[in-house]
C-alpha cells in the first residue's frame, strides 16, 4: 500500500507545462502529485494573463508538425471540460518581403500546406483596415491561428487533472531533490517520494536543477506586456475579426513584435516586443529597462494609426530563453527518471498539451511521439555544467 506521500510521479511547477504533464500522467492512471511554490493562481512566472497566440506560423517544420496534433488536443480538452479555450482570428505576418525571416515563415507555412492568404499592397487595406503596410513589406495570414484564453486554459488543465484523481499542493516550494531509483523531493511542508520526477519550473528551472547537479544555459528575461489604447474604441477588436499579428524583424527592431486584438481589456490592444532584459525571477521588477517600449512606440506610430503610441498599461511576464530558442525536453543526463521541460523561450504556451504528452511519455520511459533531437540537452555541449 502506498502512503499519501508516495507517488508514481511528482511534477514540480504548476505552470502550463507542468499542469498539462500532470494531467497526461493522471490520464495514464499514474498516481501524480503536482507541486507549486506559490498560492494558485499566481502572476509570478510565465503562464499568467488572459491571452496567448496559437499559430502554426514557424520557421521550422518540426514545430508545425507538433502543432497539427496540438490543435486537436486543445479541441479535445475544450470538449472534455466544456469550456472555450480557443478563438480563431488568423495571424497576420508582416515583414520586409525579401528578408530571410519573412520568407522562411511564409515558405514553411506553404510547404506544410497550412491554409494561408497572401496579401499585397492592392488588397491589404481592404482585408486589414487601420494598419499601414510599410513600403517593401510583405503580408501573409496564417488562417488557423488565433487566441488561447490562457488563464482559463491553465485552470482547466489543473481541474481536469484533479478530476482524474491528481493531487495539487500549492504554496509548497521544492527545496531539495535527492535522485535515486526512488526520487526524494523535499518541500517547505514535507518529503515525498516518486518513481519519477518531472521538472517544469519555468524561470526557476536553473535553481531547481542545481539540486540535481546540472546547469543549463538558460536566461530569464522580463517582458514588458504593453497594452495600447485605441483612439476609437473597437478599432482593433476581436469581435470585428481583427487578427493577431507578428512583425518579423525589420528596420526598427532586431526581434519580432507581436500583438493580439483588443479583447481582455476592451479598448486596449496588447502589443509586445519579443525580448526583454535579463533578471532574477525572485526580483522581477528590479528590472526597469524600457528600451523595448521605445521600439514598440516607433512601430506603433508607423503601423497602427488607430492606437495612441504610449502604453496605457504595462504588466510583466518572464521568458526563459535557451541559446537557440528551442525547448528543453529530455531526461536528466545522469538520472533517467528525472525529466526536464524547460527553456520555453517565450513561445511554449500553445504547445502545452503536446509538451504534457511528451514529458509524460519520457517519464514513463516510453519512446516519445516526436523526434526530440532539437530539444535534447546534448546540443548545449560545452555550455552545460554537470557537477556529477
Ligand atoms: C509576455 C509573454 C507572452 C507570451 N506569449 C506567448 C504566445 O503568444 N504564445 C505562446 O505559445 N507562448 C507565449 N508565451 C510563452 C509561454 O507563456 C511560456 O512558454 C509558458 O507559459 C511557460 O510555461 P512553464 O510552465 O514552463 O513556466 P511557468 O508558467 O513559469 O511555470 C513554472 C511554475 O513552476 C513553479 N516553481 C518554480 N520553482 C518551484 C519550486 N522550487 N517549487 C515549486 N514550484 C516551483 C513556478 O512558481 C511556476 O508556477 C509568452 C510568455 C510571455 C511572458
Amino acid at each position: 500500500m502506498s502512503t499519501n506521500r508516495e507517488f508514481d510521479c511528482i511534477v514540480i511547477g504548476a505552470g502550463i507545462q507542468g499542469s498539462f504533464t500532470a494531467y497526461q500522467l493522471a490520464k495514464r492512471n499514474k498516481k501524480t502529485l503536482l507541486l507549486e511554490q506559490f498560492v494558485l493562481p499566481h502572476t509570478r512566472g510565465s503562464s499568467h494573463g488572459q491571452t496567448r497566440i496559437i499559430r502554426k506560423a514557424y520557421d521550422q517544420d518540426f514545430y508545425v508538425r507538433m502543432m497539427e496534433e496540438c490543435y486537436e488536443l486543445w479541441a479535445q480538452l475544450e470538449k472534455e471540460a466544456g469550456v472555450k479555450l480557443y478563438r480563431q482570428t488568423g495571424l497576420l505576418i508582416m515583414g520586409p518581403e525579401k528578408s530571410e525571416s519573412f520568407q522562411t515563415i511564409k515558405n514553411t507555412l506553404q510547404r506544410n500546406k497550412v491554409p494561408t492568404v497572401v496579401l499585397n499592397r492592392d488588397n491589404f487595406s481592404q482585408h486589414i483596415p487601420n494598419v499601414n503596410l510599410a513600403e517593401g513589406d510583405g503580408a501573409v495570414v496564417d488562417v488557423t491561428a488565433g487566441v488561447l484564453y490562457a488563464d482559463r486554459a491553465l485552470k482547466t488543465a489543473q481541474v481536469q487533472f484533479q478530476k482524474l484523481g491528481g493531487v495539487i499542493r500549492d504554496k509548497e516550494k521544492v527545496t531539495d531533490i535527492k535522485p535515486g531509483p526512488v526520487v526524494k523531493v523535499s518541500t517547505s511542508a514535507g518529503v515525498y517520494t516518486a518513481k519519477s520526477v518531472v521538472i517544469t519550473a519555468g524561470p526557476w528551472a536553473s535553481q531547481l536543477l542545481q539540486h540535481t547537479g546540472l546547469e543549463l544555459p538558460l536566461e530569464v528575461v522580463k517582458i514588458n506586456v504593453c497594452y495600447w489604447k485605441e483612439k476609437v474604441p473597437g478599432t482593433y477588436d476581436v469581435k470585428r475579426r481583427f487578427p493577431c499579428f507578428l512583425l518579423t524583424e525589420g528596420e526598427e527592431s532586431s526581434q519580432n513584435i507581436y500583438g493580439l486584438p483588443s479583447n481582455e481589456y476592451p479598448g486596449l490592444m496588447k502589443v509586445c516586443y519579443h525580448d526583454g532584459s535579463k533578471g532574477d525571477p525572485d526580483q522581477r521588477d528590479l528590472q526597469t529597462d524600457r528600451s523595448d517600449i521605445d521600439i514598440l512606440q516607433r512601430t506603433i506610430a508607423r503601423c497602427f494609426p488607430g492606437l495612441l503610441p504610449k502604453p496605457a498599461v504595462v504588466e510583466s511576464c518572464l521568458y526563459t530563453l535557451t541559446p537557440d530558442r528551442h525547448f528543453v525536453l529530455d531526461h536528466h543526463p545522469a538520472y533517467s527518471n528525472i525529466v526536464i521541460g524547460a527553456g520555453f523561450s517565450g513561445h511554449g504556451f500553445k504547445f502545452g498539451p503536446i509538451i504534457g504528452k511528451i514529458l509524460c511519455e519520457l517519464s514513463l520511459g516510453e519512446v516519445p511521439s516526436y523526434d526530440l533531437s532539437p530539444f535534447q540537452i546534448k546540443r548545449f555541449q560545452g555550455k552545460t555544467k554537470s557537477a556529477l
